[in-house]
């Protein structure tokens, strides 16, 4: 197995991470390995604050490996081995002082299957993610921020009147918005979504859509999205991961998604927004 290493360079053809800025999300020169497979070759991309980037590309190019490496869980297969840093605010999230559940306080994640604690109540769940935090909170606090969390997620009109119902008794639409609520009630810096409207109806694919896009000015979004026409609804960057023939995960092309959309610069990058891939 590789051993850890954390060299600074940049590939060729990839964007070099900018200094971070405050509440920025950065990937420096992210290489990733499940045993000796390598499936991401030195990626940098940097996250603005406020900003919703997209990740596009076919379906094994490395895109949910990514995401999760930027909440610190590829540590969690036990033969991944990784290269580079992730920095929040400057600070790596990988810094081994610091502990997991702190480098994963400020982020939330929403995955393509929901999954909320079936059995647990709707209110429950949205405060599910406290406990994490630490922080202690009063009935009138706790109430408060599931109506907030739930206001935010598109959700509260359909559950205001059956919050102590389970969970699993929702929509599989009305489920993710749960699990958005749950991520929002942390009030994170940063939300990471993997596909997170892949198995879900328009009705509740167009919430989720107007829950990110109001989210813009104090949460980072990245979002993984197979849907072109999501990613020019939502994003304001896009990143476009190839891995070609064999070779590992790279982004081929970075930049404003108006600008990936209407004038790419790869010709592998027309090919794919353009579908013809
Ligand atoms: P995408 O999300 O773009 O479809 P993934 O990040 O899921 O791509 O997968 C990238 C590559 O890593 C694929 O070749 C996949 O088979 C491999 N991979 C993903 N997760 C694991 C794992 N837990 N163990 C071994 N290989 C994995
Ligand atoms: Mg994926």
């Amino acid at each position: 197995q590789e051993e850890a290493v954390f060299p600074r360079v940049t590939p060729e053809g990839s964007r070099p991470a900018k200094e971070s800025n405050a509440g920025e999300l950065g990937a420096e020169s992210i290489s990733a390995w499940f045993g000796t497979h390598q499936v991401l070759d030195r990626v940098s991309l940097s996250m603005p604050k406020g900003k919703v980037t997209a990740l596009i590309g076919p379906s094994g190019c490395g895109k949910s490996t990514f995401l999760r490496i930027l909440n610190r869980m590829h540590e969690l297969v036990p033969s991944a081995a990784l290269a580079g840093a992730v920095l929040l605010d400057g600070q790596d999230i990988y810094d081994p002082a610091l502990r997991v559940t702190q480098a994963r306080r400020d982020i939330g994640m929403v995955f393509q299957k929901p999954n909320p604690f079936p059995a647990m109540s709707i209110q429950d769940n949205v405060i599910a993610g406290l406990a994490l935090t630490g922080t202690k909170r009063s009935k009138d606090e706790k109430e408060e921020l599931v109506e907030t969390s739930l206001r935010r997620a598109g959700l509260w009109n359909e559950v205001k009147d059956r919050l102590r119902q389970p969970g699993g008794g929702l929509s599989g639409g009305q489920q993710q918005r749960l699990c958005i609520a749950r991520s929002l009630a942390i009030r994170p810096r940063v939300l990471l979504m993997d596909e997170p409207c892949s198995a879900l109806d328009p009705t509740s694919t167009r919430r989720i859509e107007e829950t990110i896009t109001e989210l813009t000015e104090d949460v980072t979004v990245v979002i993984v999205t197979h849907n072109m026409q999501q990613a020019a609804r939502v994003s304001d960057q896009c990143a476009f991961f190839l891995a070609e023939a064999g070779t590992p995960g790279v982004i081929v092309e970075w930049g404003d998604t108006d600008a990936m959309f209407n004038s790419p610069q790869d010709s592998r990058t027309n090919d794919y927004v353009n579908g013809r891939f």
